[in-house]
């Protein structure tokens, strides 16, 4: 049996479930998502305020917490910065996903369920996939399949990380702080603790490393180690992962085929920050009408990534200087600047505000390495 879709996405995760839902809300509905194994159980966070992209308008969907300041601690020292109009705010992957899926499913969109695609070949014009006794032609297809291989070409990092959301037995967290970097000194790794309260008692605790190499027993026993400090009462659910965080990846589609998601670029290569670059991705999908309309690659802002390829470079070659680089950039910039720099949607102010104020001599080495490593 032969089916035939203008579209066929592999993987109804974030990237995919969102390009879905923008298609829809184009009209198109010629297309078909596979997916093997659903499994969401993490949380999303990104930025919102004034002058953003409204995603959780756009896509429709439900914060779990939000937060008006954050705080950066430094050897010891906690640097609390106001976010003024701008929020930090947190999502549950279980519920965003859910409420994506259940629009396509709605609309008669069909979901291949525990399908692991493995193989697709190119036929004449189309991509062939078989499944079981069926063969699905597709015209286009967006594939958000994580890579094995991560980019290893300088200055590439990876974000490898586990986070556990806990209950403390003591009020310990001010809910109206999110910790987005506590840091370890190190001469090989950054290293930090991110904390998101959710009450007084309960937060999810994530230890981080932005490092070359993945080593999660490395990660894991610093992880269990920073857990004795918030006195448990209980252990509710842990997340692990490795996110990439380069500045290299393919912006061409070969063929009507398009690599999107965390490995075809929307992974921001100096925080592995993914949500907002794919809401704004897929509402940039340039579609005219529901039979002309052109699919696109996750696109590189040049000065953005230029930028990050620097910040990496340091981070790469000099990591303990980061906390101090971390520190100036979330107390020194201003906060707007910082936080449309971090959502893809700096203005040429921002871009200045940053270079003004981060220590030159450091940044300067950062920009040679890149060409002498
Ligand atoms: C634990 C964790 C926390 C994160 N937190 C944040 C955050 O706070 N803020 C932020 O901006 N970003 C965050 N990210 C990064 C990013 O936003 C997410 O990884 C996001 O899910 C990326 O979307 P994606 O579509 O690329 O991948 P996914 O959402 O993982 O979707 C890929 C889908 O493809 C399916 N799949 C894989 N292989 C196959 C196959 N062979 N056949 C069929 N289906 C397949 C998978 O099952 C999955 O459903 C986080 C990532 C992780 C892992």
């Amino acid at each position: 049996m032969k089916q035939k879709f203008d579209i066929g996405i592999i993987g109804a995760g974030l990237s995919g479930l969102t390009l879905a839902n923008s298609l829809l809300s184009k009209k198109i509905n010629n297309f078909i998502l596979f997916e093997k194994a659903f499994k969401n159980d993490k949380t999303y966070s990104f930025w919102s305020g004034p002058g953003l992209f409204d995603i959780k308008k756009k896509l429709n969907i439900r914060i779990k917490k939000e937060w008006s300041q954050i705080e950066v601690k430094v050897k010891g020292k906690s640097y609390i910065i106001d976010l003024g109009h701008y929020r930090y705010a947190c999502y549950e992957s279980k519920l965003v996903l859910q409420e994506l899926y259940k629009r396509v499913v709605t609309k008669g969109i069909k979901v291949e369920r525990g399908s692991l695609i493995k193989h697709i070949k190119k036929i004449n014009d189309n991509w062939e996939i078989n499944l079981d006794r069926k063969k699905i032609l597709l015209k286009n297809v967006a594939d958000s399949r994580p890579n094995n291989k991560f980019e290893d070409k300088y200055p590439s990092l990876k974000q490898v990380f586990i986070g556990s959301e806990i209950i403390s037995n003591e009020k310990i967290f001010n809910e109206n702080t999110a910790t987005l970097m506590d840091f370890f000194e190190s001469k090989k790794n950054v290293i930090f603790t991110y904390v998101l309260p959710f009450s007084k008692t309960r937060a999810l605790v994530e230890t981080t490393f932005f490092s070359h190499e993945i080593n999660f027993k490395e990660v894991d026993a610093l992880h269990k180690k920073t857990l004795k400090n918030f006195n448990i009462k209980e252990i509710l659910r842990t997340e692990k992962a490795v996110l990439p965080m380069s500045p290299y990846f393919e912006e061409r589609a070969d063929n009507q085929y398009f690599k999107i998601g965390n490995f075809g670029g929307a992974s921001r290569p100096a925080s592995g920050y993914a949500f907002t670059r794919i809401a704004l991705w897929a509402n940039q999908i340039d579609i005219k009408n529901q039979f002309t309309y052109k699919l696109i690659n996750h696109k590189k802002n040049y000065l953005t990534n230029w930028l990050d390829k620097i910040f990496l470079s340091v981070l790469r070659s000099n990591p303990k200087e980061a906390p101090k680089i971390f520190q100036i950039f979330f107390t020194k910039v201003p906060i707007a600047s910082v936080i449309r720099f971090l959502s893809d949607q700096a203005r040429l102010i921002d871009y200045l505000a940053i270079v003004l104020k981060l220590p030159k001599i450091i940044m300067l080495r950062g920009l040679l390495n890149l060409y002498v490593k």
